[in-house]
């Protein structure tokens, strides 16, 4: 059944209040999390959040010292019993992803079908380069490929034994920007295509938002919101989530029976909040419109700034110190010195309290 290089399973995998440390160094805190069968999740979050570690459990690179971690259902590490790497059936893509520069290309893909009959495997290579669109070059070495092009060799080489559940770390972070866009999307199709399980380490919440059926967001060791990306951008559990995937206007503001005044308008507070209590408001600049007409609350322009799709339009509010920055599309932008009307839109308003912040690492 091995005949072509796509996919025929794909694992559940599932991670139960799982905590590792580094000598004193608490890495993952009782994150509980599952990877169904055939999705993509990204895990995002700033560096030393805990994420490489949380892929290195589920290989079996580290033995968590708390919590067990389940492949379609079977645990492979749990006090009695800890199931080597090579015999988990997960495939690893880490972002340096060197190939052996004295194989051929089809010698460094087939390498991960050891213990494959020579041609069987040599059959299985070719697939799978054909697949990256790399077939002709199966006889060329490594170095006569560009960076991209050996990217796809090691995606090729990671798929083609078929794992449950490919794991990859940052793989597409040694790639210049254009290049990355068009690897990125072209391995995302062979996921899809190959309705593989994948669990995929990033800290940019733009390629997360790109490859994720969901993402898991962390911060200190912690699973901080798990969710589509459009959850994570429409509901966001809090301050820092917000703003992992947005600039925001900030404003500091107290709960007055249970909404928030202020110099942009009235919104609505968290629920279970006092009057009295402090919160902050966040506005992103794309939620905040700017008219002649006199709708709104007055605001004179001091500054604005042509991004090319969009403009930065900075503005100042009478009772506000801090400026306030719109972000507007479209030939109607206002020029500095003019006064306008400012309104906002609600979907882009998030009200949270504030927290005594932990101090950030
Ligand atoms: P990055 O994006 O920078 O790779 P990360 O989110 O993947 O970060 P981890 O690499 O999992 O984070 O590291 C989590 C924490 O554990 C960090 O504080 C890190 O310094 C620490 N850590 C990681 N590996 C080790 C190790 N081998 N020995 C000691 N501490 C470690």
């Amino acid at each position: 059944p091995r005949g072509t290089a796509a996919a025929t399973f794909a694992a559940r995998l599932s991670y139960e209040h799982v905590t590792h440390s580094y000598q004193d160094v608490e890495a993952v805190s009782d994150v509980s999390l599952e990877l169904a069968p055939g999705e993509i999740m990204c895990l995002l979050g700033p560096s030393g959040c805990g994420k490489t570690t949380l892929l290195r459990i589920a290989a079996g690179l580290e033995r968590p010292q708390a919590g067990r971690v389940l492949l379609d259902g079977e645990p492979v590490t749990d006090e009695r019993r800890f199931v080597p790497p090579e015999r988990r059936g997960v495939g690893l893509m880490f972002q340096d992803y060197a190939l052996f520069p004295h194989l051929t290309i089809l010698e460094n893909v087939a390498f991960g079908l050891k213990g494959m009959a020579r041609q069987a495997a040599a059959t299985e290579a070719h697939n799978a380069l054909r697949r990256v669109g790399l077939d002709a070059f199966a006889e060329a070495y490594p170095h006569a490929l560009s960076g991209g092009e050996q990217q796809r060799v090691a995606l090729a080489r990671a798929i083609v034994p078929r794992p449950g559940v490919l794991l990859m770390d940052e793989p597409f972070s040694g790639l210049d920007q254009r290049l990355r866009d068009s690897v990125r999307d072209e391995t995302l199709a062979l996921l899809k295509e190959t309705r593989s399980s994948a669990l995929l380490v990033t800290h940019d919440p733009v390629e997360a938002m790109r490859m994720a059926d969901r993402i898991a967001l962390m911060r200190r060791g912690r699973l901080v919101q798990l969710g589509t990306p459009e959850a994570l951008y429409r509901q966001p559990v809090d301050a820092d989530a917000a703003r992992f995937f947005s600039d925001f206007n900030e404003l500091e503001a107290r709960v007055q029976r249970g909404a928030v005044m202020t110099p942009l308008g009235r919104f609505s507070a968290p629920a279970g909040l006092e009057s009295g209590a402090e919160v902050l408001v966040l506005i992103r600049p794309q939620g905040i419109r700017l008219t002649a007409a006199r709708e709104g609350h007055a605001g004179y322009v001091t500054n604005v700034r042509f991004l090319g799709d969009a403009s930065l339009v900075t503005l100042l509010l009478e009772g506000m110190e801090e400026p306030v920055t719109a972000r507007m599309r479209g030939a109607k932008i206002p020029a500095a010195g003019e006064t306008v009307s400012v309104t906002v839109e609600r979907e882009h308003v998030f009200v949270f309290p504030q927290a005594e912040a932990p101090a950030r690492s």
